[in-house]
């Protein structure tokens, strides 16, 4: 069998991975959702045809996206996820003894089903008691918010579709209020690299930053996402992710993570030039 799947990375660039079965295909209200067993990155995900999750490459993404903020404030208790369908994102915070509360919101409860049944490497701690489900949309269950989470995760798809909302200044503006006075938000970034990413990444900084007195953004080798250079944003009321990091303080919890390390931590907000110019042309 000789049988690919491809997706356009850019309007001349085309990313393609081979596929031994096709394990699952159905349409929600919101998506078209795929699993597909590979031969390289084991089970994928995709939602419209876009990779969103594969078993060989979640880690990198799953670990950037929740040690960073933890680890730059250990006494992080309640936190609010939005998106997360696949579940690897609980799955790390749950790592934490210290979290009390994991709300997550993710609009499309079929991608939950599908990775709970398909996908259990990432979506095996969704039923932790302390993760409480919502099947809403996150840009609406944000507004009724106040000073209630200590840690926004925004994992969402890219800014068109179902995750469109979730880029908007209206939705920055009600997670700066959801948030405690020393609150973060930590939002999946896009890529600097190809202009159509790059355009996005821009206009999600440029409106973070309207409302965040601290606003960086940080970066991982993700090797099946367009150009394989991905960005997350880190945007807080009031910690610092490297000043405030206290690399022993989390090293001492002694968590084991195949990606995320305090030298990384450090290491990921250190950006090329061509994407510091990037930020400041929109700061
Ligand atoms: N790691 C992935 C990436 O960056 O490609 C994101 C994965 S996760 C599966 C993204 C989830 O966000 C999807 O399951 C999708 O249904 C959900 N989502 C999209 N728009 C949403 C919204 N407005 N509210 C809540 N969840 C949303």
């Amino acid at each position: 069998m000789n049988v690919w799947y491809t997706e356009d990375h850019s309007p001349g660039v085309r990313f393609s991975i081979k596929v031994e079965q096709h394990l699952y295909s159905g349409q929600s209200d919101f998506q078209k959702i795929d699993i597909l067993q590979t031969t390289e990155f084991g089970k994928v995900l995709t939602l419209d045809g876009l990779v969103m999750v594969t078993e060989k490459d979640e880690f990198i993404y799953h670990d950037m996206i929740v040690h960073v903020p933890m680890a730059t404030n250990p006494t992080i208790k309640k936190v609010l996820v939005i998106g997360a369908g696949d579940g690897g994102t609980v799955r790390e915070l749950t790592k934490y003894d210290s979290i009390e509360q994991i709300d997550m919101v993710e609009i499309d409860k079929m991608v939950v089903d599908v990775c709970m049944e398909f996908i259990p490497q990432t979506a095996s701690k969704l039923n932790d008691p302390r993760v409480n489900l919502y099947y809403e949309d996150g840009l609406k269950f944000v507004r009724s918010k106040e000073n209630a989470y200590d840690l926004i995760i925004v994992d969402s798809t890219d800014p068109f579709g179902p995750g469109e909302g979730l880029f908007t200044r209206e939705f920055y503006g009600n997670c700066y209020k959801a948030l405690h006075d020393d609150g973060i938000l930590v939002n999946q970034h896009e890529s600097p690299f190809y202009s159509e990413d790059a355009l996005g990444m821009q206009r999600a900084h440029q409106r973070i930053v309207g409302f965040f007195p601290i606003c960086n953004v940080y970066q991982a080798h993700i090797p099946t996402y367009p150009s394989g250079h991905w960005l997350f944003g880190f945007a807080s009321k009031k910690f610092d992710p490297i000043q405030d990091l206290d690399a022993a303080a989390w090293n001492a919890l002694g968590l084991t993570t195949k990606y995320y390390n305090t030298d990384i931590h450090v290491g990921s907000f250190a950006l090329p030039n061509y994407v510091k110019e990037q930020l400041q042309d929109v700061e």
